[in-house]
C-alpha cells in the first residue's frame, strides 16, 4: 500500500501564520577587527526564547537560552528554540554562556542546544545554576555543564573580553545585568528587570547598585545597551513587587476561612513572602503543583526560605487545622490542563475539595491565549461557591518587567551611546525605542530595532551602529516530543489543517487491467462533517471519485499511481470546498490487483 501525502497539490487557505523565511543561502562577511557584532538570536518577535550572541576579535559570548512555549501558530509543537545554526557554525568561537536568569525564556532551552554549541562554560549566580542543574536531571543523556557560579560583585575574563554583573530586580532571585567591556566601550544586556520604587521614587539599594556599575565619575563608558521591552507600553511606574507582598500578607492575616493562592512557579520572591507571612499569623503552607514544590524544595536547600520546617505541612495533614489556618499555594492560575487547582474547580482533586467558605486569590494576569480557559476556572469556582479575587480587583500580582518611566530611569543610569531594545515584540522594540531617545537624547541612528537573526554591527571602532543585510539562520527549531528538527512547517501545516477541517480518507481498488473500480470507494472521515447526516453528499463524492480514478487510469498500462492520486485529490478537494466551505486533508489510498 502506497499512501501519499499530497503536500503539493493540497489547496492552501492560509500559509503558517508566522512565515518561514530560511536566508540560510546568505554569506556573512568575517568581522572587522574595529568592529562588535551582536545577533538577537530570539527573543526580538516575541516575549520567549530569548538568546543573543555578542562577538569581538574572535570572541563570542552567548547571553541567555530560553525556549518559548507552543503558540496558536504552531500546534502540537511542545517548545520553540532560538535557532542556532549561526553559533554551532562558530563553536569554536564561543568562549561562555551567561545566563541572567532562572526563568524558561531564559534557560529552557540549555538543555537542548548546549550540546550543539559544543557546551561552553556557563557563568550565572547561585540560584540560577540550581535550577538550570535541576532541570538538566530530566535529561540524563546531555553533557555535564562546566557551572561557574559569579556573584553580582565579581569580574571576571572569558576569552579576552572583561566581564562584570549587576543586580537587577525581578520576580525572582539572582537576576542580574552584563555588561562586557570592549576597548570602545561596555556592551550592556540588562536581563529582565523593573526598578523597585517607594511612589515613583527608585530605592536607595537600585540607586546604588547602578552607581557602582555605572558610575556617573565618566570613568565607565557605555557604548551599547540591550534592554528588556515587555512592559514599556505602560505608563508610569509599575506596582512594586513589595506592594504585593503587603497585599498578601493583608489578606492572610485577616482571612476567616481557608485561603487557596494560584500562581506562578516561576515567581520565587512572592511565593517566599506567602510561606513566611503565613507562618507569621500562625498557618499552615500546603504546596499543590510539581513546579511549585520544587521550586520551594530549591528555596529551602539554598536557605533562601527563612520559614520552619512545620510551616509546611502536606495535604494529608489539612483536616488536622481548622480551616482559617489553611493557606493552600497551587499552580493553575493560568488554567493550565492537569494543574492542581484546575482539578479542584473540576472536582477531580483527590485531597482538595472547593467550599463556600474558600477564597481564591489568582495572583497573576492571564497570559494572551489563555482568557477563555481563565473564565472557565473563575465560573467552576464560583459555582461551588468560593470567593475569587484577581489582580483586577485587588493589587494581588504586579509583573517582573519595568513601565515606560522606570525605563527611562534605567536608561539615563546607564547612558548609552547606541541602544538595541530585546524581549518583546516588534511594536514593543519600537516603542522602547521612543523612550530611549526621550531618556537620553539617542538619535535614529542610535538606535537598531532587530528581527531574529539580524547582524547588528558596532563598527568603525564604536563610531556608528548598522544592521547588516545578510541575516543569520532564522528559521523556526522545534522540540516535538523527542526530537528537535529544523523547520517543519509541512508538519505544523497539516496540524492546522487538521485541527480546523479535519481529514477525509479514500479507499479505492482498482482493477490493473481494465483501470475500472472494483466497487464503490470507501470514505472516512474524521473532524470534518457527520457522515451519516451527509448521505447526499458522499453520493456525489463517491461518483467524482470512481470518475476521476477511471478517467486517470484509462490508457495507461501500467497504471502511474501518484498520477491517479494526485487527480483524485484534487478533484475531491475542490468539489469539498465548493460544498461545504472545508478544506479537509483528503487522502487517497487507492490499491491495484
Ligand atoms: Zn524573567
Ligand atoms: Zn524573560
Amino acid at each position: 500500500m502506497n499512501i501519499v501525502r499530497p503536500d503539493a497539490a493540497r489547496p492552501m487557505r492560509r500559509s503558517p501564520a508566522k512565515p518561514v523565511i530560511n536566508r540560510e543561502g546568505d554569506v556573512i562577511p568575517p568581522l572587522a577587527a574595529d568592529a562588535i557584532r551582536i545577533v538577537p538570536l530570539g527573543g526580538v518577535e516575541e516575549i520567549g526564547k530569548n538568546m543573543t550572541a555578542i562577538e569581538y576579535g574572535g570572541d563570542i559570548i552567548v547571553v541567555d537560552i530560553g525556549f518559548q512555549f507552543k503558540d496558536d501558530d504552531t500546534p502540537g509543537v511542545d517548545f520553540i528554540l532560538p535557532n542556532t545554526k549561526y553559533l554551532e557554525e562558530r563553536r569554536d568561537k564561543i568562549r561562555a554562556v551567561i545566563i541572567t536568569h532562572g526563568h524558561l525564556d531564559h534557560i529552557g532551552g540549555i538543555p537542548y542546544i548546549m550540546p550543539r554549541i559544543g557546551n561552553p562554560p556557563m557563568y550565572t549566580r547561585l540560584l540560577t545554576s540550581v535550577l538550570i542543574l535541576k532541570r538538566q536531571e530530566e535529561f540524563p543523556g546531555v553533557p555535564k555543564i562546566d557551572m561557574r557560579v559569579v556573584e553580582k560583585n565579581d569580574t571576571i575574563t572569558v576569552g579576552k573580553l572583561k566581564v562584570r554583573f549587576f543586580a537587577v530586580t525581578h520576580t525572582i532571585p539572582d537576576a542580574m545585568g552584563v555588561i562586557i567591556e570592549t576597548p570602545f566601550g561596555s556592551i550592556v544586556h540588562t536581563g529582565d528587570l523593573k526598578v523597585d520604587h517607594d511612589g515613583g521614587i527608585p530605592t536607595e539599594r537600585e540607586a546604588e547598585e547602578y552607581e557602582r556599575a555605572f558610575p556617573k565619575d565618566g570613568s565607565h563608558k557605555v557604548l551599547m545597551l540591550m534592554a528588556d521591552s515587555t512592559n514599556v507600553e505602560n505608563p508610569g511606574f509599575s506596582l512594586p513587587e513589595k506592594t504585593v507582598h503587603k497585599n498578601l500578607e493583608e489578606i492572610i492575616k485577616n482571612m476567616q476561612g481557608r485561603l487557596i493562592i494560584a500562581t506562578f512557579s516561576s515567581l520565587l520572591e512572592r511565593l517566599l513572602k506567602i510561606v513566611e507571612a503565613a507562618e507569621k499569623y500562625g498557618k499552615k503552607v500546603v504546596v499543590e503543583g510539581r513546579s511549585l514544590k520544587q521550586n520551594i524544595e530549591i528555596c529551602k536547600h539554598l536557605g533562601l526560605l527563612k520559614a520552619k520546617k512545620e510551616t509546611i505541612i502536606s495535604v494529608d495533614e489539612i483536616e488536622n487545622y481548622p480551616p482559617d489556618r489553611i493557606v493552600i499555594l497551587s499552580t493553575g492560575a493560568q488554567a493550565n490542563d492537569f494543574s492542581a487547582l484546575v482539578r479542584m474547580s473540576q472536582k477531580t482533586h483527590a485531597k482538595i475539595k472547593i467550599t463556600p467558605r474558600d477564597t481564591i486569590i489568582l495572583s497573576s494576569s492571564v497570559v494572551p491565549g489563555n482568557e477563555r480557559p481563565v473564565q472557565k476556572l473563575k465560573d467552576n469556582l464560583s459555582r461551588q461557591g468560593a470567593k475569587i479575587l484577581h489582580y483586577r480587583i485587588a493589587d494581588v500580582h504586579s509583573s517582573g518587567h519595568a513601565n515606560r518611566d522606570e525605563t527611562i530611569w534605567i536608561h539615563r543610569a546607564i547612558r548609552p551611546k547606541f541602544f538595541m531594545p530585546l524581549h518583546g515584540y516588534h511594536y514593543m522594540l519600537r516603542t522602547h525605542c521612543d523612550a530611549a531617545k526621550e531618556a537620553n537624547g539617542l538619535k535614529e541612528e542610535d538606535v537598531v530595532i532587530p528581527d531574529n537573526g539580524n547582524i547588528v554591527e558596532i563598527q568603525a571602532g564604536g563610531t556608528k551602529i548598522v544592521k547588516l543585510k545578510e541575516k543569520a539562520p532564522s528559521g523556526l527549531v522545534l522540540v516535538d516530543g523527542f526530537s528537535v528538527g529544523d523547520v517543519q512547517d509541512v508538519v505544523i501545516r497539516d496540524r492546522q489543517m487538521l485541527a480546523q477541517d479535519g481529514i477525509f480518507i479514500i479507499f479505492g481498488i482498482v482493477n490493473a487491467s481494465n483501470g475500472k473500480l472494483r466497487k464503490s470507494p470507501d470514505i472516512i472521515s474524521r473532524g470534518f462533517v457527520y457522515l451519516r447526516e451527509s448521505q447526499e453528499l458522499l453520493h456525489e463524492v463517491r461518483l467524482l471519485i470512481r470518475d476521476s480514478i477511471e478517467k486517470s487510469c484509462k490508457g495507461q498500462n501500467p497504471i502511474n499511481m501518484d498520477f491517479v492520486k494526485d487527480n483524485v485529490t484534487d478533484a475531491v478537494s475542490k468539489y469539498l470546498l465548493q460544498k461545504t466551505a472545508k478544506r479537509p486533508m483528503v487522502i487517497p489510498v487507492i490499491l491495484t490487483i
